[in-house]
């Protein structure tokens, strides 16, 4: 019997759970990513403040693919751009790569709601290298700050602007409080701590809106003990040469305004379909994950959009939905005959806000404090790809832990030439 060509784009945490798992002597297997690893988003904040190198929340796809429950898979670098749904071909920017089941895993990107000039100035934390870029910034910013003593400049140099409070704006407002109240006293001398804000913006009345209204509270009393500004009810109405206007009316200057407002998926063109993303740009599916309107196309994790009694605005972008997603959608094409509709199974929800200070709902039990930063550690440790990685992340936490310090507040920046201008990418 001749095996099916499945083409997965995405490399994340519910592509590789497909690749995994599904059936390879029915299926020719090839992952499609933009990127040659697979990332661990979770940690990006680690990395923009400088608490992680990137190499260890990061893990090469070929390395991955050679692992046995892998065997026969391929990968393929290539930005996918479009995706012809008569001729069964995804188009990347370097070939066509034909199909007969295509399985969208591409997760999603940041949101500027249409504002053009936001999405030109501020930094982001949706993939890696924007993580690297943010960690570049903050350092850069201190850096400065240390070599004006002009107190206007310094003001703005020194004020981080965090937009966004759920889970990752919480958790880069904490790090960045961690960096005021215990660093800069150690490391740049020149810059006192009451010199640096800490602003951390939300539209809504409360922070972490995923989460219980205790989980709120308890981060907003641990970002208030590191020195972070919350300011809820508030929306971010422009930022333009360095200065943030809320709605309202009230501006402040920041050099630096860091973006986790919002996400949609990853766009495609679609060609010869009248299919078109549903809201969130996220891709409309049934309980088997098959995209409604397309043959043989399947969309799992953050770019489905799934919606039941239990879920009627679709299931949350997390991880555990998309590798559930993923072992669910595996199974059933690996045994088409006895297809399970996919059910969410809710495992809780947890965020960091600096050291000794994390916040854990699972059910109806809520941790905070100590023993819940113990349990988000363990957690993220144990569900990095790679040995090795695991062994870094540990070690470097358990260093900075007793040393407030880390090896690396370094400024890495790619050398602007030469250019590939003849290269399509
Ligand atoms: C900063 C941050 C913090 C988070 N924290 C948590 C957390 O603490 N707990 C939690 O459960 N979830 C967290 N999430 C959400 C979680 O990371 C996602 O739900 C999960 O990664 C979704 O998996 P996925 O496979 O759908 O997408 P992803 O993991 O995003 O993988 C998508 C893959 O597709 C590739 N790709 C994208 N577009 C293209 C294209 N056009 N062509 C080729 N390849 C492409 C990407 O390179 C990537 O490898 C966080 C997300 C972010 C951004």
């Amino acid at each position: 019997m001749q095996k099916k060509r499945l083409v997965i784009i995405g490399g994340g945490f519910a592509g590789l759970n497909v690749a995994k798992n599904i059936d390879k002597t029915l299926y020719d297997v090839t992952v499609v990513d933009r990127h040659n690893y697979h990332s661990f988003p979770p940690l990006f904040y680690q990395v923009a403040s400088s608490g992680l190198e990137p190499a260890s929340i990061s893990f090469p796809l070929r390395r991955e693919l050679t692992r046995r429950c892998y065997r026969g898979c391929r990968y393929h670098m290539g930005d996918v751009r479009a995706i012809d749904a008569s001729a069964k071909l995804v188009r990347t920017q370097y070939e066509d790569i034909p199909y007969d089941v295509l399985v969208i895993a591409a997760g999603t990107t940041n949101n500027f709601f249409g504002n053009t000039e936001l999405e030109k100035h501020v930094y982001t934390l949706k993939s890696t290298p924007q993580a690297i870029r943010c960690r570049n910034e903050i350092l850069d910013r201190l850096e400065r700050a240390s070599l004006t003593a002009d107190a206007g400049a310094r003001r703005r140099l020194l004020t981080f602007a965090v937009i966004g409070g759920g889970p990752t704006g919480v958790e880069i407002a904490g790090a960045l409080g961690e960096l005021k109240r215990f660093v800069l006293k150690k490391e740049y001398p020149g810059i006192k701590e009451n010199e640096v804000k800490v602003i951390l913006i939300e539209g809504t009345d409360r922070l972490l809106r995923t989460m219980s209204a205790r989980s709120s509270a308890d981060a907003a009393k641990a970002l208030d003990q590191l020195g972070v500004e919350v300011r809820l009810h508030t929306m971010t109405k422009s930022y333009t040469k360095g200065i943030v206007e809320l709605e309202g009316g009230e501006t402040f200057a920041a050099d630096t305004v860091i973006w986790t407002a919002g996400v949609q998926g990853v766009a495609f063109d679609l060609e010869n379909t009248d299919v078109k993303p549903s809201f969130g740009g996220r891709f409309d599916v049934d309980e088997y994950n098959a995209v409604r309107g397309l043959d043989d196309v399947y969309a799992i994790g953050d770019i489905a959009l799934h919606m039941d009694e239990k879920y009627p605005k679709g299931h949350p972008q997390v991880a555990q939905v998309a590798i559930q997603q993923g072992r669910t959608l595996a199974r059933n094409l690996s045994r088409p005959d006895s297809r399970k509709p996919f059910e969410y199974h809710d495992k809780g929800s947890m965020a960091t806000i600096g050291r000794n200070r994390a916040v854990v709902d699972m059910g109806k039990m809520h941790l905070s404090g100590r023993l819940a930063w113990m349990a988000w550690m363990f957690i993220h440790l144990i569900s990095l790809l790679g040995m090795r990685n695991k062994i870094v992340v540990l070690v470097n936490w358990t260093y900075s832990y007793f040393t407030f310090s880390s090896g690396l507040r370094l400024m890495l920046r790619p050398g602007k030439y030469p250019v590939r201008s003849y290269w399509n990418d």
